[in-house]
C-alpha cells in the first residue's frame, strides 16, 4: 500500500454537514424551507451598505472594531469581550480549538445542533450526548455526563432542530452546577425570535461568570446568511484565547458593513417578530389539525412527525412536497427519521405548505 497523507484521529468519523436542500424535481416554483432563512430579508439598509462598499482591494478590519462597538451599543456590552467570525459556525470552531484536544470530551444534547459533533471531532475530542426529555434539554441529563475529562458543553437554546427552549432558571442551575474549568457555550440563534417571559439568551451569565460564552448570529432573524456574519461574547481570558487561534481577517468588509446596518434597523427586525409569531401560530395549529403531531416551538422553525404508516412517512411527504417546489429539512441525521423541519416562510409558501399536506395525508398524487 502506498504511503499518503492520513488526517489526525476524528476527521474520518465526521459525517460531512449537509445542509438543507434548495432545489426541487420538476419545475414547480421553488420555496426553500429548508434551512431557517427568513423570508422578509435582509434590512433594505443592509443592502444598500454593501451596494455602496468600496475598495475591495483593502484588507478589512482584521478587529471588526465598529461592528463591535455597535453590536456592544445594542447590547450594553464591553466591546472588548465581543469576537466576530464568519457565522456563527467559525466561532463554534474556534472556541471548540481553543479547549478541547484528544482525550478531551465535548457534551451537547441528544438532539443538538449537528456542528458541535463536528468540531469537537475536528479538535481530536471525543462527543457525549445527553438524552433530551420529550425533544427537550434535560439539563440534570448534561449534568450526569459530565467528567474530569469534560471541557466543553454546547446548549443551543432554543434548540435547532426541535425548538424547544429550556427557561433562564434552568440554564442557571446547568452552570451552578456545573465544574468551573468546563466552557459552557449558549447559542443563541434564534434568540430574538423567542417570545417567552422565563427566556433569556444569557448575557447575565455571561458578565457574571469566568466560563460562559455566548454565540450570537447575523444568519438567521437579520437576513444575512449569505454573508458568514456572527460574533460571541465571553469573559477577557476567553476571547484572548480565541482571538489568538482566530484568521486575521475572517470577517470581510461588505460583511461588517452589512451587520452594522442590520443591527440598527430595529423596525425591520420588529416586522421579522411579528410576521414569525403570527405564522409559526398559524402553521402549528393547522398542521395539527390535520392530525400530524408537531413539537411546540419558540423559533422560525416547526418540527412536524409523520406516522411510520406506508403512504404517510416523513420521507414519502418530503418526496411530495418537493415536487410541489416545497423544500422542507429532513432530520434523520438528528436522530428524527419520522419527523420534518419546515421553516416559517412567507404567507404564500405557508399556505401552499399545509394544502399539500392535506393532499398528502389525503392519499392524491402530487
Ligand atoms: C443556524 C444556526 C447557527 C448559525 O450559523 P451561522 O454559522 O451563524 O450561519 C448556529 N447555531 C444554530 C443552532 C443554528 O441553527
Amino acid at each position: 500500500m502506498s504511503v499518503r497523507p492520513q488526517p489526525r484521529p476524528g476527521v474520518m468519523q465526521i459525517d460531512a454537514y449537509v445542509p438543507g436542500k434548495s432545489k426541487a424535481a420538476g419545475g414547480a416554483k421553488i420555496h426553500k424551507l429548508s434551512s431557517n432563512e427568513t423570508p422578509l430579508g435582509p434590512s433594505p439598509k443592509a443592502m444598500e451598505a454593501i451596494r455602496t462598499f468600496d475598495h475591495l482591494e483593502l484588507y478589512p478590519d482584521g478587529a471588526a472594531t465598529r461592528l463591535r462597538e455597535a453590536i456592544a451599543a445594542r447590547y450594553g456590552l464591553d466591546p472588548n469581550r465581543i469576537i466576530c467570525g464568519a457565522g456563527s459556525d467559525e466561532l463554534l470552531a474556534l472556541i471548540t480549538h481553543a479547549y478541547v484536544g484528544p482525550g478531551d470530551e465535548g457534551l451537547f444534547t441528544e438532539h443538538g445542533f449537528l456542528v458541535y459533533r463536528i468540531a469537537i471531532l475536528a479538535a481530536g475530542g471525543t462527543p457525549v450526548v445527553a438524552p433530551e426529555k420529550d425533544l427537550r434539554t434535560d439539563v440534570d441529563a448534561i449534568l450526569a455526563k459530565v467528567t474530569d475529562r469534560t471541557k466543553i458543553v454546547f446548549l443551543a437554546n432554543p434548540n435547532n432542530p426541535t425548538g424547544t427552549y429550556i427557561p433562564f432558571d434552568e440554564v442557571k442551575r446547568l452552570h451552578a452546577n456545573l465544574l468551573p474549568h468546563v466552557v459552557l457555550v449558549l447559542d443563541a440563534a434564534y434568540a430574538e425570535y423567542v417570545r417567552r417571559n422565563d427566556y433569556e439568551a444569557g448575557l447575565e451569565l455571561v458578565a457574571t461568570s469566568e466560563n460562559v460564552v455566548m454565540t450570537r448570529t447575523f444568519s438567521k432573524i437579520y437576513g444575512l446568511a449569505n454573508l458568514r456574519l456572527g460574533w460571541m461574547v465571553a469573559p477577557a481570558h476567553i476571547t484572548d484565547a480565541v482571538n489568538r487561534i482566530r484568521g486575521p481577517f475572517n470577517v470581510s468588509g461588505p460583511a461588517m458593513a452589512a451587520g452594522i446596518a442590520a443591527i440598527q434597523d430595529e423596525a425591520h427586525i420588529a416586522r421579522a417578530i411579528e410576521h414569525n409569531e403570527r405564522w409559526l401560530a398559524w402553521l402549528a395549529k393547522e398542521i395539527e389539525a390535520l392530525g400530524l403531531k408537531v413539537t411546540p416551538s419558540v423559533g422560525n422553525f416547526l418540527l412536524v412527525h409523520f406516522p411510520q404508516e406506508a403512504g404517510r412517512t416523513a420521507k414519502e411527504a418530503d418526496a411530495f412536497l418537493s415536487s410541489r417546489g416545497l423544500i422542507l429539512r429532513q432530520v434523520e441525521a438528528y436522530g428524527l427519521p419520522d419527523a420534518l423541519r419546515l421553516t416559517v416562510g412567507d404567507e404564500e409558501a405557508n399556505g401552499l405548505v399545509v394544502a399539500a399536506l392535506r393532499d398528502f395525508l389525503g392519499g392524491k398524487h402530487a
